[in-house]
Order: structure tokens, then C-alpha cells, then sequence
């Protein structure tokens, strides 16, 4: 049987994952009959989360088509600005409250997020299949530098981190899911990921400073750990840090 024949392009930071001499150019690829279009892109290394819109011939269509030979396939990544509206994009509908899983390579990362109040589970012995569970049963979007996590079947919602800086991945994870407006610094726990409950002064007069009892009105407790935290200097210099890591950190 002749080969069957489909040419390929990808866009964008889609080209990251590709092989050197794929990248930015149409290329040929031969596909066995019945091969989708997920598992072509797959093939050639691009993780299926990393995707958020195929055009065969000009058309939209899902993860599922049964590639033809032939077909003339583009491949775009999650578009940031570009109006999509009227295609049939490859996500189900956006997860309502962004919450994340965090692989076990980016404890600082939950960490950052968490400061920043987005929802961040994270522990440091997770399994693959373990994050992979924790993300369909809780809704929580993967964070990963981990190709292979994200390829799994049942993954529907991951994101690949490409820096190795852990500033840097915040903000990849910011840009992404488009989360700048929506911090709310200091309403979790950054160790247990617990949401923070407003606690009377008299309760926690033996838990913090006296100087720091003197000064500050305002003080929260984590319901897990029972760690208070108040509105210091502290918490300013971290809010100005990630100012900083959003405003001015490298691509
Ligand atoms: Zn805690």
C-alpha cells in the first residue's frame, strides 16, 4: 500500500517541543490509516494541553479526526490575543476557578502561587499518575515540566512550564491562564494551600511578637497548620517582589 502523506506546520511557541528540522516550516509526515490528528501531533513530541486549535484543509476540527491522505494540517497553541471565536476550539469549557496541580519539580512555583492566592496543590512525593488524578477529580489545571505527564490519555487540562527559573515560571504560568487581575496575595496558606480565616487579636496574643501584637489590627490563621499571619513590612516586600517577577522578568 502506498504511503499515506499529510503536510504539517506548527505554530508559534508550539515550535519549543519540535524537533530542530520541523521547526517554523510545512513538513511531510506518513501516518498509518485511522491515526487521529492527536496522536500525529503527539508523535511528533508536542504534548495534546499545548493545543488549542487544528485546521485541516481550512477547517477546525477535534482531537479525534481520523487523519486522510493528503491533509494539510496547521497546529496553534493557546492564543493569547488572536480572536478564535466561530472555531471549534480543542478545550471543553475553561475550568470556572483556575486551580492548579503542581508536578514534584515546582514546589516553589505552588509556592509562589499560593502566595498569590491561586489554589495550588502540591506535594513533593506525587506520583504521575497521582497529579494526573488529583487534576480530573478536583478540576485542577497540571503545571508540569514533564512532557510525558501531559501526553497521558485522560489529561485534559495541563500546561507545559518551559523555564527552569522559578520567577520566570510564575509568570509563565500568569501569562497563560491570563491570571494578573485575579491574585488575591495572601488569602492562602503558602505551606498547606488551606484558604486563611480572619482571627480576633486575643486569640493569637500568644502566638505572635508582642511588638508585632502592638502594631498590627489585622491577623488571619491557617486552619491546618495554625500559623498567624498579619499585614507587615514583610508582606509589602512580597507584594513588590511580584510586581517585580510580573512586570520585569524574562520571557
Ligand atoms: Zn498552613
Amino acid at each position: 500500500m502506498a504511503d499515506m502523506i499529510v503536510t504539517i506546520r506548527f505554530y508559534e511557541e508550539l515550535n519549543y517541543f519540535l524537533a530542530e528540522k520541523y521547526k517554523k516550516r510545512r513538513f511531510e509526515t506518513s501516518f498509518i490509516k485511522g491515526t487521529t490528528v492527536k496522536a500525529l501531533i503527539e508523535d511528533l513530541g508536542i504534548p495534546h494541553t499545548e493545543v488549542d486549535l487544528i485546521l485541516i484543509n481550512g477547517n477546525s476540527v477535534s482531537f479525534s479526526y481520523k487523519l486522510k491522505n493528503g491533509d494539510r494540517i496547521s497546529v496553534y497553541p493557546v492564543f493569547e490575543t488572536f480572536d478564535i471565536s466561530g472555531l471549534t476550539k480543542l478545550r471543553e469549557k475553561p475550568l470556572r476557578r483556575i486551580r492548579f496541580v503542581a508536578d514534584v519539580h515546582l514546589g516553589k512555583l505552588a509556592a509562589y502561587l499560593r502566595i498569590l492566592g491561586f489554589d495550588t496543590a502540591y506535594y513533593n512525593n506525587f506520583s504521575d499518575i497521582e497529579i494526573v488524578e488529583c487534576s480530573l477529580r478536583e478540576n485542577r489545571i497540571i503545571l508540569t515540566r514533564d512532557r510525558g505527564i501531559l501526553k497521558r490519555r485522560a489529561v485534559t487540562h495541563g500546561c507545559y512550564i518551559r523555564s527552569h527559573s522559578p520567577k520566570i515560571q510564575l509568570r509563565e504560568s500568569l501569562n497563560r491562564f491570563n491570571l494578573h487581575k485575579t491574585a488575591k496575595p495572601f488569602s492562602l496558606c503558602p505551606r498547606c494551600n488551606k484558604v486563611l480565616i480572619p482571627v480576633s487579636k486575643e486569640k493569637i496574643m500568644d502566638q505572635v511578637p508582642p511588638l508585632v501584637f502592638k502594631t498590627y489590627g489585622n491577623f488571619c490563621r491557617c486552619p491546618e497548620c495554625h500559623r498567624v499571619y498579619w499585614k507587615g513590612t514583610h508582606r509589602e516586600n512580597i507584594i513588590k517582589l511580584f510586581k517585580d517577577i510580573i512586570l520585569f522578568s524574562n520571557q
